[in-house]
């Protein structure tokens, strides 16, 4: 029989959602207070007779008819009706402390966002403050909810556990006498984390001690691994090894399951053999070492024993930020201050893409305010030469596949990037036309953001790549590699086939703020999973070969 507590429960989300679908306030009110009411009644109401269910203070006559529903059929049809409209996504938000029912129908209604990786998301790019009642600092509470929330699950972002790692690789190697070394998912760079992994000759009893005594109790032990989980659902494993095997150990722990099974398979593999070193185990089976980011696919054996596997590009191969955002668009700081931060990293260029006129949501540049913004540009560059900041927008690519802008306008950027930022719900066909369209305009030069996904919270939407990648082939459109550690898209298992095709990418950190320039990193260790080296890379370009790319890209338009 249903509880007083569901009773109480059940209106009180009826309310919520009534205020969120924006029905008769009234109504909503009168269920919100019925609940409350039913809350405070000791006896339960299925033991009542069904008249003094009337007689309740603060039980209206149709609160009374719907509790009578609630205790005949066990459910509340008009509730269940609502939900059936609302997204989940919305549904999920109720959860999340800062947002009422109110803001909760702005995020919907005006912001168009329905999940709360797209309002996480939102939240980064400062576009709530936009809205009535949202300050500064609600959307930083909302956002630090939403983490919180979303940690519950139990799967992180690469960069969300990143520095707790390397903290309790300290706080281990000070406090116990054993050998710790990163390994897995952490080592193996993955964008999703599932488990933080160590290789250790510790003994399982005083890491055990240890580990709960920090807040980590034990959820799994056997003769090769123990793990823990701790409230925020961090799982965290070590891996039991020795002396002799500690390096095989560490080897098979950093390999993806295609990788080792292949390995086993060609190399006939003999873990019992001591390796003093992990790149002992490549060398003896005359194999150049595969650096555990590239653990992944078989493929990557023949080639080592091939000895071709080029140099990785890594973190310092950065010399020019493409595609960030100014307070011109929804960005937190002025062209003046990214342009500084940006030398300060030893920059030697800037290609600022603010949002373009349709993205309202994100206060996008109309014609006039492009032309004052190149007026900034110009002065700016005089100021800080050699330095130099490119005019480049990110044109939204509209429904239909056009860019954002007449060609006259498209003609007056340095360079365009192209992206998708509204009408995400599209099945294959629609999205392909649509970007292939975009591709195929001379005004396109890179192509943002490819899928739109954010990690953990939205996927992309679905597109044939092999089409897309090709099509960015035959028009020298630059694929971007958005470095911020929720897109990370193109995703890098599909870089390789953009690689083969001669299609070049950039790394590129949508920074929104000059902190965003760090997330450059991210997308690096991505990169280096698909084996990108620097000179595939468009944001590794020095400004005179930049240069010389904007030029060329140029010769499209005429
Ligand atoms: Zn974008
Ligand atoms: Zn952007």
């Amino acid at each position: 029989m249903i509880t007083n507590d569901e009773i109480s429960n059940n209106f009180s989300l009826l309310a919520k959602l009534m205020d969120i679908h924006g029905e008769n306030p009234f109504k909503a009110k009168s269920y919100a207070a019925a609940a409350f009411s039913v809350d405070k009644i000791a006896t339960p109401l299925s033991e009542m007779p069904p008249n003094s269910i009337f007689s309740i203070k603060g039980i209206g006559e149709s609160a009374g008819n719907r509790i009578i529903e609630m205790l005949q059929t066990g459910k509340l049809q008009i509730l269940e009706d609502i939900i059936q409209q609302t997204p989940p996504g919305i549904l999920e938000m109720l959860k999340i402390k800062g947002i009422g029912p109110k803001k909760i129908a702005t995020i919907w209604k005006e912001l168009e966002i329905e999940t709360l990786g797209e309002l996480l998301y939102a939240c980064n790019e400062n576009r709530l403050t936009l809205y009535k009642g949202f300050g500064e600092k609600t959307q930083q509470n909302i956002k630090e909810s939403i983490e919180f929330y979303m940690g519950t699950m139990g799967r992180y972002l690469f960069q969300q556990v990143e520095n707790f790692s390397k903290e309790l690789e300290k706080l281990l190697t000070t406090s116990l006498p054993f050998s710790f070394q990163l390994t897995g998912e952490m080592r193996r760079q993955l964008e999703i984390i599932d488990s933080i992994d160590w290789v250790t000759n510790g003994n399982a009893d005083q890491l055990i001690a240890f580990m709960n005594s920090i807040g980590f109790p034990l959820k799994e032990q056997n003769s090769f691994k123990i793990s823990f989980k701790n409230e925020q659902n961090i799982t965290v494993q070590f891996w039991l090894a020795n002396q002799e095997n500690f390096q095989s150990v560490l080897f098979e722990t950093s390999c993806s399951e295609d990788f080792l099974t292949e390995w086993i398979k060609t190399t006939q593999w003999d873990k019992s053999a001591i390796y003093p070193l992990e790149d002992s185990i490549f060398s003896a089976y005359d194999c150049c070492p595969i650096p555990p980011a590239q653990r992944e696919s078989a493929s990557i054996i023949h080639l080592a024993k091939q000895n071709e596997l080029s140099s990785l590009i890594t973190p310092d191969d950065i010399v020019g930020i493409i595609h960030s955002h100014s307070t011109w668009s929804d960005g937190g700081n002025s062209l003046t201050e990214m342009a500084k931060a940006a030398i300060e990293k030893g920059m030697q260029y800037l290609v600022i893409s603010d949002h373009s006129k349709s993205a309202f949501y994100a206060n996008g540049l109309s014609i006039e305010r492009v032309a004052a913004q190149h007026q900034e540009i110009n002065q700016i560059n005089q100021e800080f030469a050699p330095f130099k900041i490119f005019k480049s927008i990110e044109s939204d690519i509209l429904n239909d596949g056009s860019l954002d802008y007449p060609d006259e306008i498209l003609a007056s950027f340095d360079l365009v990037i192209a992206s998708v930022h509204s009408n995400l719900k599209m099945n294959e066909e629609k999205a392909n036309a649509r970007l292939l369209k975009a591709i195929e305009n001379n005004y396109t030069n890179i192509l943002g953001h490819m899928t739109g996904r954010l990690l953990l919270s939205r996927a992309g939407y679905p597109i044939n790549h092999e089409l897309i990648i090709d099509a960015c082939a035959a028009n020298g459109v630059v694929i971007e590699l958005n470095a911020h550690p929720r897109r990370l898209d193109i995703d890098w298992r599909w870089i390789e086939k953009a690689l083969q095709k001669n299609v070049l990418i950039s790394i590129n950190p949508d920074a929104h703020t000059i902190d965003g320039y760090e997330d450059c990193r991210f997308g690096v260790l991505v990169a280096q999973k698909a084996g990108l080296n620097k000179q595939q890379n468009l944001s590794s370009f020095n400004l005179n070969q930049f240069e010389q790319f904007v030029h060329q890209q140029q010769l499209k338009r005429s």
